[in-house]
């Protein structure tokens, strides 16, 4: 009889082996599965306490901007004491603030509200999640301007310690003798990049190293192995935007989530149709930079490389999908102003590119990435066919621009603006997961077509 009620639960059966060795009674049964309910119980309480010890950072709880004479002031709320480093950017002129990895709980409308004034020297600004271990707030100053005072002010009668900025405006000359003069000052930073073991690691993420293939050393075994195992071919899937980069935005709807939602839907999706690999640029609401998001795609030796956008304009009227592969001349004037745009990820995001070699600005095309071109063509013209069934798209739907995403010279790669958050259609399609399913289901069915007319 206890044997038999031994074998009755699983559970128990792990714990109990020998149960009837011990003549167990029936409540001890009972207290066994209390104990295992408590122990699941005290470990979940541990597992959230644990997450709340490691999300014990400062609390960022608001961003205030006045002028006062010919004074901008900047004041920042935190929960703590933080330390700073501020330098300034050129061409475009921007202030940048970073300040360590912190949660931003500001108001809903802090940007819009600050703006008001416009006696101030500041036109926009944005803040967030730049890397780890470092938050970031980037002033857009509409003239040159050069930092007056920075002090901090200790809470009294439990207020928030306050960071304040004072900047005045100044000579362009002066302006750019700062610039040159933040340079020389250490960057602030962070805990693990003090740690000289992970310099290197560190360094190589954030200077975006492209990684190089490796030779292999015996050509013959690696090709006998590679004919053994059939290879998936790999997708990358890029979310635009993330972290201190929103992208467009209409209200308190962001491009970077909306594509984040998508990438996701259609890697999953992708994924469960079992004939590809399928990584994401990012998978969390942090900043990627343009250059790092087509070494990832490098890394994962990707096939297909698909960056997903959403785009807002002026004319709320305009609405619909278009997919854009990279050309030397952009094949209309918004084409052409909208690659301007998305390839400002890195200057808002308070990114220096004075010492970098551009990969914006020049598109050298070989002719290994006329193959490529073409290659993404193929991949663009099969998307909007299966996107027309689904959703409207614009008039000749695919376009051509000098996108910086789409830059890499062996990797078919393709831009898709999936609509725009000015329209409310559009918008409300993109918010909606079920539209986000039917549009991973197309991606779905051009990249099925693209691998097997190759
Ligand atoms: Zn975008």
């Amino acid at each position: 009889m206890l044997n038999k009620r031994c074998n009755e639960s699983f559970v128990l059966n792990i714990f109990l082996r020998d149960c009837h060795f011990l003549n167990i009674t029936v409540p001890f049964r009972l207290n066994i599965r209390l104990l295992i309910s408590y122990l699941i119980f005290f470990l979940s309480i541990f597992l959230s306490l644990a997450s709340d010890l490691k999300a014990a950072e400062p609390v960022a709880t608001n961003i205030r901007i006045g002028t006062h004479l010919k004074k901008t002031r900047i004041v920042i709320d935190v929960s703590d004491k933080i330390n700073y480093r501020i330098f300034a950017l050129s061409d475009p002129n921007r202030i940048v603030i970073d300040l360590p990895e912190m949660t931003w709980r500001l108001p809903a409308k802090v940007i819009s509200q600050n703006l008001v004034d416009n006696r101030n020297l500041i036109n926009n600004f944005r803040y967030g999640y730049f890397r780890p271990g470092l938050s970031r707030v980037v002033l857009d100053i509409k003239k040159p301007a050069r930092i007056k005072s920075v002090f901090i002010i200790t809470p009294a009668n439990g207020k928030n310690y306050r960071l304040v900025i004072d900047l005045v405006q100044t000579s362009r000359k002066k302006f750019l003798a700062l610039i040159r003069e933040s340079k020389l000052k250490k960057p602030l930073r962070t805990k693990k990049e003090r740690d000289p073991s992970l310099k290197k690691e560190l360094e190589n993420q954030l200077y975006n190293m492209i990684p190089t293939k490796k030779k292999p050393r015996n050509e013959k075994r690696t090709i006998e192995k590679q004919k053994k195992v059939t290879i998936k071919p790999v997708v990358v899937i890029d979310p635009g935007h993330g972290g201190i980069d929103p992208g467009s935005t209409s209200g308190r709807v962001f491009e970077k989530h909306i594509t984040l939602a998508a990438a996701k839907v259609i890697e999953f999706h992708l994924k469960s149709l079992g004939r590809y690999t399928v990584f994401l640029t990012r998978r969390n609401d942090k900043f990627v930079r343009l250059r790092k998001r087509i070494a990832i795609a490098k890394a994962h030796g990707a096939s297909l490389f698909i960056s997903l956008h959403a785009d807002a304009i002026k004319n709320r009227r305009v609405r619909g999908l278009s997919v854009y592969t990279l050309s030397e001349r952009a094949s209309d004037k918004e084409a052409a102003d909208l690659a301007r745009k998305e390839n400002k990820s890195d200057v808002i995001a308070g990114v220096d590119l004075s010492t970098e070699s551009p990969i914006v600005s020049d598109i050298l095309i070989d002719l290994r990435q006329r193959n490529t071109m073409n290659e993404s063509s193929k991949l663009a013209i099969g998307l909007v066919k299966h996107m027309r069934k689904i959703t409207k798209t614009l008039s000749n739907a695919h376009r051509f621009a000098g996108f910086a995403v789409l830059k890499s010279p062996d990797i078919p790669s393709i831009l898709v603006e999936m609509g725009f958050l000015s329209n409310k259609a559009d918008e409300k399609a993109l918010l909606n997961p079920k539209y986000r399913a039917q549009l991973a289901r197309s991606i779905g069915k051009a990249v099925d077509d693209y691998f097997s007319s190759n």
